[in-house]
């Protein structure tokens, strides 16, 4: 008899917890819908008027107006362009970080719709058009929302939420610092620390109204190198009396693809190891002093960026010495790896199953290009996961960078319940 009231208390209480989660997500839910207008609103204006890497003087302006109209502590000029802003909830507790990039591309759109892009800019010396194509005025509009439905419910805040407009994520302009990096050593993940970050990309080619997601290694880290090749001119008749700089270039191109299909533990994660350009000699009949090689090297797993890189540097000198000449190799970090901590990827899946429906979220293979949200989860655990962007009727989508590329708006709204809701619930995690 005890034991059948216990249980009857037991689910009652289950019950009244559920119906409150449940609670929960149809009042965000609403506010996400309510927002949605000005979501695609701000879109349009951010996708009229484009600004590049480090040049988002205008878009900054217009977030951190919409931030301070909320009533949030808002810092600007981080990181040059980028804008913070706190959100206090009803308690202290942690600190989650939501961030959104902001910057455009240098590519002519090439789209018919209405709030087109017909900005023209001067980039490295080349007239060229300027365009949201990779769509990151989807998530700057999408973040300026979830901070208005946040502030809406700051009740139901266990803790702290910090927005986060960064520029540059596309590389700062040459010779310049700038994107995640900059805002890390500016002190973005301190006062208050953070102790997570959610962070999503519009997709292209997924349809509207679905998630994908993969722990670990999502997205590459992103190294360029440099190979200098130093050999000794002679008459192209007379290979003997000098030292090719040519053939070397093409043995090292060799070798180097060798430490992808033999040394490369391939069942882990992918790599890739592209040269991508080759500058050497200057007519038919002259073998040439040196080469240069430019490429880059794309990786999944951290243990495998090590092993490639350590292995790049011992084999470009040596194979050069086998035939004479000398060789140096230079690296340049880009991006580190876009990594899904496992732990947090599994505590949040609920919250991405209740708001897109288990259906519509999909775990997905990882790509090879890289994103500087990488920087972020160096530092602390993060999430960075892919939002539905095109139309069902659509087939081969044009994808991210191109004078084509196009996202249907409808799908912003998930983004703005996923990214409230991720927020909410992370901070009630215990
Ligand atoms: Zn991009
Ligand atoms: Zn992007």
């Amino acid at each position: 008899m005890k034991l059948i009231k216990i249980s009857i208390l037991c689910s009652l209480l289950i019950n009244i917890c559920s119906l409150q989660a449940q609670q929960i997500d149809s009042e965000i839910n609403k506010s996400a819908i309510q927002v949605e207008s000005k979501v695609i609103e701000w879109r349009r204006d951010f996708h009229q008027n484009p600004e590049l890497s480090n040049r988002e003087f205008k878009t900054a302006k217009k977030i951190a107006k919409h931030l301070k109209s909320l009533g949030l502590e808002v810092t600007e000029n981080v990181a040059k362009t980028g804008v913070v802003a706190i959100l206090k909830g009803k308690t202290e507790g942690k600190t989650v970080a939501l961030r959104a990039d902001i910057d455009a591309l240098p590519v002519t759109e090439k789209t018919d719709v209405p709030f087109k892009s017909i900005v023209k800019t001067t980039f490295l010396n080349t007239e060229v058009g300027v365009s949201h194509a990779c769509g990151h005025d989807t998530h700057t509009a999408i973040l300026m929302g979830v901070a208005e439905v946040l502030t809406k419910h700051k009740n139901k805040i266990n803790g702290t939420v910090k927005f986060i407009f960064q520029p540059a994520e596309e590389g700062p302009p040459p010779g310049e610092e700038g994107g995640a990096k900059l805002m890390i050593k500016e002190g973005v993940l301190k006062k208050p620390d953070v102790d997570a970050i959610f962070g999503l990309h519009i997709n292209s080619g997924t349809e509207i109204g679905k998630i994908r997601y993969k722990p670990g290694g999502t997205m590459a880290a992103v190294e360029r190198f440099v190979i200098n090749v130093k050999g000794k001119q002679t008459h192209g008749s007379a290979p003997w009396s000098g030292v090719d700089p040519i053939l070397i270039s093409a043995k090292i191109i060799d070798g180097l693809q060798t430490i992808i299909s033999r040394e490369a533990p391939l069942v882990n994660e992918a790599a890739v190891i592209t040269v991508g350009k080759i500058t050497s000699g200057v007519r038919f009949n002259i073998i040439p002093n040196n080469a240069e090689m430019i490429g880059t090297v794309r990786t999944l797993d951290p243990s495998m960026r090590a092993l490639i890189i350590k292995r790049m540097n011992e084999m470009v000198p040596s194979i050069a010495k086998t035939y004479g000449g000398e060789a140096t190799i230079t690296f340049q970090n880009n991006t580190s790896i876009t990594y899904n901590d496992p732990n947090l990827v599994k505590k949040m899946l609920p919250t991405l199953y209740n708001i897109a429906g288990k259906k519509n979220v999909f775990l997905s293979k990882a790509t090879t290009g890289g994103e500087d949200f990488s920087f972020f989860q160096e530092k602390v655990p993060g999430f960075y996961f892919f939002l539905g962007g095109k139309s069902p009727q659509t087939h081969n989508a044009p994808s991210h960078h191109t004078p084509e590329f196009y996202i249907d708006e409808r799908g912003l709204v998930l983004g703005v319940k996923v990214m409230s809701q991720l927020a909410i619930d992370y901070l009630n995690l215990q």
